[in-house]
């Protein structure tokens, strides 16, 4: 695995961090709304049975039991309470404002999970850092209001043309 896969932006690099393992870093300045990854292995159901902790803490959940992995390097991007990336649609990790060179490339995880069961303690340090994360039913209005389409289609109200 690496920056080899075809889905994955050239303009980035995997590098350790500090507290929290491996990182994706940009290496040379990425514009809002580039792709910098995809979510594109193998697709797992809520059978826990065969999961390893590897894949419980770096697929993406795109149903109410449904995630997937990814053959790139999607799986290894961190979470941040301020991230400078979100989701488009289901499986893409999408730049949400321009990320400078040497900055490490996140995305808020609670944007798809939604399980009452996983929770992860964030050490993101960014100053509006929720501490516990892992429910998307506990992130702030605000904060959805500012995500608004950068969060999973699977947890965005589906807009009506009648109402009830
Ligand atoms: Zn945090």
């Amino acid at each position: 695995m690496g920056v080899s896969e075809k889905l994955d932006n050239k303009k980035v690099v995997i590098k350790k961090t500090k507290k929290r393992g491996r990182g994706v870093f940009a290496k040379t300045r990425i514009l809002k709304g580039e792709v910098i990854a995809v979510f594109d292995g193998p697709t797992y159901d809520g059978d826990f049975e065969d999961w390893t902790d590897d894949l419980y803490y770096h697929a993406i959940q795109y149903g109410r039991e449904k995630w997937r992995d990814s053959k790139g390097i999607a799986r290894l991007i961190n979470h941040s309470c301020d991230p400078n990336c979100g989701i488009r649609s289901l499986f893409k990790v999408v730049a949400m404002r321009d990320i400078m060179p040497g900055e490490e490339v996140t995305w808020d995880y609670e944007m798809t999970e939604k399980n009452p069961y996983w929770r992860m303690k964030c050490h993101c340090g960014t100053e509006i850092c929720r501490k516990v994360i892992g429910d998307y039913s506990r992130m702030p209005r605000s904060i959805r209001k500012k995500y608004g389409n950068y969060i999973s289609a699977w947890l965005r109200p589906r807009r009506r043309a009648s109402s009830k």
